[in-house]
């Protein structure tokens, strides 16, 4: 691990281990919005093929696919991705030819992810690829595997899916043996990332055993994004180096944590918890978290989870009597009774079925009629500001959009931007999207001058959580100088 540490030393990082966490990455040196504090290319990597969609296991894109015609799995977009990934491939496509054609089809996604793992553990002990201090199997290993937190049914998939993976690598027994591979799934289980596209679209599966080491926390002062496959982390504050501490940075002796989210923040501190300890098999304790229970965390979660006051101008959030009968507005006290919250929620529940129903029967029409009265009575029963009103806005959002509704799809976009600008903090990946995505429509639809303020802020947000120099910001500020060309082109013909 010397190697790690001086490689990271010159990054400005430094690894520590603390007895309750693990290894943790501090800053020894400031960072400021925007800037790459780390970035690392997948260890292995795999995209997220199923039967109704295929991406090249080079870039990732969906264009121009050919099939490997060894294996008949794998799919790239030409010779340069196919070459990228012979030396890897050419091994596994050796043991995927192996299997009849019936069973290749039980080699998921997260199969392959792990005979990635063996085989380029492999070429490395026989020294057919070199094994640079941020990118060796020792990383791997040292990465946490959680085994005695696992429960016995996902403990015998495990099992299972190693047995395949044994069976297909059929190395001699000294080499490897079934409970390691196991091991090893339960290790990518709460270590590997999701891959996305610049718009956060999910495409695959990759591990970054140095991204890795980074902590989480639900309030935090860094950001993972992808370029292709290669994962960057990204400041979203001022990160200073050690001393000085402002609010969301916790210290370790003089420095300070590098954290990102592992987990979808816009959520109660209980649902917060609730997917870490599920997924990462620990109990959060970052600075929003230690607020639970105090009056600001109790607010908090009657907004993000809560009901919304019965007098349409009131904003209060409403709070459980002391008789658990009704729910009191604490801007207003108005009472809201509990039998009639749970029949509105009924309704809801009975609509929202009937969506789902017209949606899987492909009636697109149907089910966007059907959501958006789901959408309205969610509106008399929740708080405007509550995570399942944004969510039902954003699947009318996106429906919309499918369907070439821009004026329909603008109308829940902007709904969608008070919720977001709540919710998260100012330098977050979506909201920036959604401003991105607003200024789009504004810009389809003729309004101009929305389009610029929407773009502007677009820019502001994904310029930092992106970087200004790549492909995805650098088209965003092209639109944007369209649109500011074409406001003063407006201008100057009214003046004439
Ligand atoms: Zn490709
Ligand atoms: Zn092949
Ligand atoms: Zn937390
Ligand atoms: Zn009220």
């Amino acid at each position: 691990m010397e190697g790690l540490r001086m490689a990271l030393r010159s990054r400005g990082l430094v690894i520590s281990n603390l007895p309750d966490k693990g290894r943790c990455l501090l800053a020894d040196k400031d960072f400021y919005p925007g800037e790459v504090i780390i970035s690392q290319n997948p260890y292995v990597c795999v995209p997220n093929n199923s039967s109704g969609e295929s991406r090249c296991d080079g870039c990732f894109t969906t264009s121009n696919l050919k099939k490997c015609s060894g294996c008949q799995v794998v799919w790239y977009c030409g010779t340069t991705c196919q070459k990228s990934q012979w030396q890897l491939h050419r091994l596994e496509c050796n043991m995927l030819s192996k299997l009849e054609k019936g069973r290749r089809k039980s080699v998921t996604p997260t199969i392959r992810l792990m005979l990635k793992l063996y085989l380029r553990r492999k070429l490395e002990s026989e020294k057919v690829i070199s094994t640079p201090p941020t990118e060796n199997y020792n990383l791997v290993d040292a990465l946490v595997a959680h085994m005695e937190d696992i429960d016995e049914k996902q403990l015998l998939l495990y099992a299972q899916m190693a047995n395949l993976v044994y069976l297909m690598l059929q190395w001699p027994d000294s080499e490897i043996n079934v409970k390691e591979i196991a091991q090893n799934f339960s290790r990518l289980a709460c270590n590997a990332h999701t891959l996305s596209d610049s718009e956060l679209r999910p495409l695959g599966t990759g591990l970054y055993p140095v991204i890795s080491i980074i902590n989480h926390s639900c309030l935090p002062n860094a950001v993972l994004v992808f370029e292709g496959s290669l994962a960057v982390v990204r400041a979203v504050e001022h990160i200073p180096k050690g001393g000085e501490v402002s609010n969301s940075l916790v210290l370790q002796g003089n420095y300070v944590h590098v954290l990102i989210s592992y987990i979808e923040t816009a959520g109660s501190t209980a649902t917060r918890q609730k997917a870490l300890k599920e997924q990462y098999f620990f109990t959060c304790a970052c600075l929003r978290c230690i607020k639970v229970g105090q009056p600001d965390d109790v607010q908090e979660s009657a907004i993000l989870e809560g009901y919304r006051c019965t007098n349409e101008k009131c904003n209060g959030f409403l709070l459980r009597d002391s008789d658990n009968k009704k729910f009191v507005c604490q801007s207003c006290r108005n009472l809201r009774s509990k039998e009639e919250l749970q029949k509105l929620a009924a309704e809801i529940n009975g609509l929202s079925e009937e969506a789902q129903k017209s949606m899987s029967n492909n009636n697109a029409k149907e089910s966007i009629c059907v959501l958006k009265h789901v959408e309205t009575m969610q509106r008399k029963l929740f708080h405007p500001y509550t995570v399942i009103l944004l969510q039902t806005r954003e699947k009318l959002l996106k429906m919309l959009m499918d369907q070439e509704d821009w004026q329909g799809a603008l109308e829940y976009c902007k709904l969608t931007i008070p919720v977001y600008q709540k919710v998260y903090p100012e330098f977050h990946p979506l909201l920036g999207l959604q401003y991105y995505t607003c200024g789009k429509l504004e810009w389809l639809l003729g309004d101009t001058e929305n389009a610029i303020s929407s773009l502007t802020n677009a820019a502001r947000v994904l310029g930092v959580t992106h970087g200004t120099n790549t492909p995805f910001v650098k088209e965003l500020l092209m639109k944007l100088e369209e649109a500011r060309a074409e406001a003063s082109y407006k201008l100057q013909s009214c003046d004439e």
